[in-house]
Parts: C-alpha cells; sequence; structure tokens
C-alpha cells in the first residue's frame, strides 16, 4: 500500500473553529476547546455568536460537511459548499473562519512544523506498516493490493493524552500534531494508522460487510441511550476492529504493548465516554480469541462476529 502524506491548512483551520463550537458532541472534545481558548485568548461575545450560527450551518448540513474541509482543495472547497449548504451560508462560513484567523494562526505557527516528525516516520516505517497490512489483509479475508492509495491527511490535536484517527472511503485523518515522542509516534503508526486502514481493507470484502450489517441491527437495543443516535453498523465495525487493534492483541504485537492491561485500566476509568468503555471491553473479552485468529491464521468469520455480537448483549 502506498501513502500519501497530506497537510491542509483549511482542514486545520476547520478543526479549530469546529472545536471551538463543539457542534457535535460524538466528534467534537470538549478538552481541545478548553485547551485551545487557553493558548488563544478567551472568546469574545462576537465570536460565541459566530460559534453558534456555525453548530447550526453544521447540524442543519446533509451530509458532514467537514470532509469537504479536508478532501478538497481551497477553491473546490467553497465552489462544493456552496452547492451543499447554499450560497448564504457558504459566505456565512467564510467571514467566520475569517474572524478566527488570527487565533487559528497562533496555534498553526507553533504546531505546523510539527507535521515534518510525523511524516518522516511514517515514510520509515512504510515496509512495517505493510508487513502488519498482512494481517489485517489475512482476517479481513482480501487479496494483497499493493497498488493501492491511501491519502493521510495530518492535523492538530489537543494535549499529549489524545489523538485521534478518522477514516473515510480511501482517506485517513491522523489528528497527531503534539505527539512527538518516540512511543506515541509508534502507537500512532502502527495501531491507530493500522486501525483506520482496517476499515479501508475490510470493506473489500463485500460478504463480511453483509454479515457485520445484519447483526448490527440486532444489538442497537443493546447500545447504551448515547449511542441509539449513532449509526449501529459503524459502532459494530470499530468494536470488531477494536478487539484487534488499538485496543485489542494486535496492539501488542505491532507495537510491544501489554494491550490487556492497558484497555483494563480504560475501563476503569470514570471519565471514559460509553463508546470509549465498549471498544476497551470489546478488547478484553475478545483478547483470547482475537489472538487465536491471528496466530492461526483464521479470517474474521461467523463464529467470531457472533462472539462479538454476544459481548455488546450482555454488556449493553
Ligand atoms: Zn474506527
Amino acid at each position: 500500500m502506498r501513502f500519501n502524506i497530506k497537510i491542509n491548512k483549511l482542514a486545520n483551520h476547520y478543526l479549530f473553529v469546529s472545536e471551538l463550537s463543539q457542534w457535535n458532541e460524538l466528534i467534537c472534545h470538549p478538552q481541545r476547546k478548553k485547551e485551545w481558548i487557553k493558548k488563544t485568548g478567551r472568546l469574545s461575545t462576537k465570536e460565541k455568536v459566530a460559534l453558534e450560527n456555525f453548530s447550526k450551518i453544521l447540524k442543519e448540513a446533509k451530509n458532514n460537511i467537514g470532509w469537504i474541509f479536508i478532501c478538497e482543495t481551497e477553491k473546490n472547497t467553497w465552489l462544493k459548499l456552496k452547492k451543499q449548504t447554499g450560497v448564504e451560508q457558504t459566505e456565512e462560513l467564510r467571514n467566520i473562519f475569517k474572524l478566527f484567523e488570527n487565533k487559528f494562526n497562533i496555534l498553526w505557527r507553533k504546531e505546523s512544523h510539527n507535521f515534518d516528525t510525523i511524516s518522516k516516520y511514517i515514510k520509515k516505517n512504510k515496509n512495517k506498516i505493510n508487513k502488519n497490512l498482512e494481517v489485517l489483509y489475512q482476517l479481513s479475508g482480501v487479496k494483497i493490493n499493493k497498488n493501492s492509495r491511501i491519502t493521510i491527511f495530518l492535523e492538530m490535536n489537543g494535549s499529549e493524552n489524545e489523538a485521534q484517527g478518522w477514516s473515510y472511503e480511501d482517506k485517513i485523518i491522523l489528528e497527531c500534531s503534539n505527539w512527538q515522542k518516540n512511543a506515541q509516534l509508534s502507537y500512532l503508526v502502527n495501531c491507530i494508522l493500522l486501525h483506520e486502514l482496517f476499515h479501508f481493507i475490510i470493506k473489500k470484502n463485500k460478504k463480511l460487510l453483509t454479515l457485520i450489517n445484519k447483526k448490527a441491527k440486532k444489538i442497537k437495543k443493546y447500545l447504551p441511550a448515547d449511542l441509539q443516535n449513532w449509526d449501529e453498523k459503524i459502532i459494530f465495525e470499530d468494536l470488531l476492529l477494536s478487539s484487534f487493534v488499538p485496543e485489542g492483541f494486535l496492539s501488542e504485537k505491532f507495537c510491544n504493548i501489554n494491550s490487556r492491561a492497558v484497555a483494563e485500566k480504560e475501563l476503569s476509568k470514570k471519565k471514559n465516554d460509553n463508546f470509549t468503555k465498549l471498544r476497551n471491553m470489546s478488547a478484553v473479552e475478545m483478547y483470547n480469541i482475537a489472538k487465536e485468529y491471528v496466530d492461526k491464521k483464521k479470517r474474521i468469520d461467523k463464529n467470531y462476529i457472533e462472539k462479538i455480537t454476544d459481548q455488546i448483549k450482555k454488556t449493553g
């Protein structure tokens, strides 16, 4: 697999405003808002009003328009936004971005050079990543495709306590600018990135995907109340992948982490949200069977999917 690494300033600008607005409680991090206000100054009344308008536009948009800011060139971004949200809203968004430009630049000046380290680390480790990917291809029952290309967008994160990955088709976002230490880089590249690549690979096995989607419908009623608005297919797929990486057994294999101990510790933390808890639960409960599937070079099958389903029913 080949990796195309991109650093998009406008996408980071979007992330900055998005986190300040907290428009979506599932994807925004309250902690980042606090940290970024601390670094860039308190919000004025005008800024607060602008953030409310931003939230309104984002919530009313049919699709998550965040991806437009991430994937498109600057010129195309505004054109596409016009099509999706209308001329007025696009102008409004442009003005909001302008209002926060100076504050965003304070962070950007400090953090943008950090991407060099991360980008170099990914390039240096591309053979290792591909070696680890063989395990994921095997588990997914998908033939290795050396020519597939993935674009990785690098973005800012908050404190050193967190980094986040997202994926959409053949695009991956790593919010990670403050992860500069070796242990962090290793976890980012060998575990978080691998999880996102796993999403990409597993989707190539249409049969397996149909099975996952069918089972996902059955777990909906067992999910905690705050996850009822989520797409259960996304949750199920994530719990399945998390039982391998980054919370599960494979982070032991890929990154020398005592994954079971880490997941158990995360489970005991009260501050963790329900989704994080479920992912760690899946890692702990599925540890032995995940290890067996990897060691014996098995494919994820009906049996594995059934076990995950049972786990969710038990804990939900
Ligand atoms: Zn995921």
